[in-house]
């Protein structure tokens, strides 16, 4: 049977005040990162907000729906939105989201893919012929080792071995002649694709809610994430905070620029005695903690 829909009916109701669009009517906000990457902030929910608001606002009228709409005035608005961020309120955040256009190399997107609370489609290597483009470092920017964190490299090494570094990545890139050579011979799309270097840029679409783009935000603009991903990071923080400029300042203010304590380091600060512990781990934790606070 079809289905019927004559008996549902729709009433569009007007804004009951003069609205605008957040991103200033432009389709897409976008910012180069690296040689060939970008992140662009293609929509946002809302797109419309009452003049002399901002999409922060969603976040109040979604708060305040058992007490009927927005008559607080707008310094109340922001005390509330920082009171739901300092007490780890969820939900009303996820009421805004905001969809964007990303090219990285595939070594930040395996980084990026693991945050699974948003939603993405990627550009397909089975059916699309990958570009011409990789990720290459500067070469004051090709990092040593780590000594303190095994996942990290935070000095340059020396001028040759950066060289070397990327005549190095120079040789893999080489192999995307061979990459056509091979689709020009008829080896298929998914296969061939296999011999290419994790350099390689991709593309996606990236919709999120505000909650998980905060918690995405804490992790990847972190000093412990890698470099690369982390410029993608501040990127993204930079085109949000215009748009919610309340929730961004809250998020530096209760988040991002905190310190979380444990029992053991609060113990240590109001005894003055060293941490209860001999993990060597959590004492460099402790002691980056000391230093951030300036003890
Ligand atoms: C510096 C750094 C180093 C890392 N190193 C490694 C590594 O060496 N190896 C590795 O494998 N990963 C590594 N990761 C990835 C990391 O372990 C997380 O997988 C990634 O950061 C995503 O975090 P998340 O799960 O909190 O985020 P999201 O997937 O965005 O989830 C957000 C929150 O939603 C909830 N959630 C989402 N999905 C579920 C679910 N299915 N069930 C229950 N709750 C859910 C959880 O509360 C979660 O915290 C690293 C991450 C960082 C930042």
């Amino acid at each position: 049977m079809p289905v019927d829909l004559s008996h549902i009916q729709i009433q569009k109701k007007p804004f009951e005040s003069p609205t605008y669009d957040v991103m200033d009517g432009a389709a897409r906000w976008e910012v180069k990162v690296h040689d060939h990457g970008l992140i662009a902030l293609v929509d946002a929910m809302p797109r419309l907000v009452p003049q002399g608001q901002t999409a922060d606002s969603a976040i109040v009228q979604a708060a305040r729906v058992s007490y009927g709409a927005g008559t607080k005035k707008v310094n109340e608005d922001r005390g509330l939105i920082r009171y739901l961020l300092r007490h780890r309120h969820t939900t009303p955040f996820e009421m805004i989201e905001f969809k964007f256009h990303v090219a990285m190399p595939i070594f930040i997107a395996r980084q990026w893919i693991r945050h699974r609370t948003a939603n993405v489609n990627e550009y397909s290597a089975r059916y699309s012929v990958m570009p011409d483009r990789f990720y290459r470092p500067t070469v004051d920017n090709v990092r040593q080792q780590s000594m303190l964190n095994r996942q990290g490299g935070e000095e340059p090494v020396d001028e040759m071995t950066a060289q070397q570094f990327l005549d190095y990545l120079a040789k893999t890139e080489a192999h995307y002649q061979e990459y056509e050579e091979l689709l020009g011979k008829g080896v298929s799309r998914e296969l061939a694709r296999i011999g290419l270097p994790l350099g390689i840029y991709t593309e996606w679409y990236w919709k999120c809610d505000l909650h998980n783009i905060l918690h995405f935000l804490s992790l990847r603009m972190d000093a412990h994430a890698q470099q690369e991903i982390r410029d993608y990071a501040y990127a993204m923080f930079a085109l949000i905070q215009p748009i919610v400029p309340v929730v961004a300042e809250a998020f530096l203010d209760y988040e991002f620029e905190g310190v979380h304590m444990t029992r053991l380091e609060i113990e240590a600060l109001r005894t003055g005695k060293p941490l209860a512990s001999d993990n060597k781990r959590e004492n460099a934790e402790w002691e980056e903690k000391r230093n951030k606070m300036g003890l």
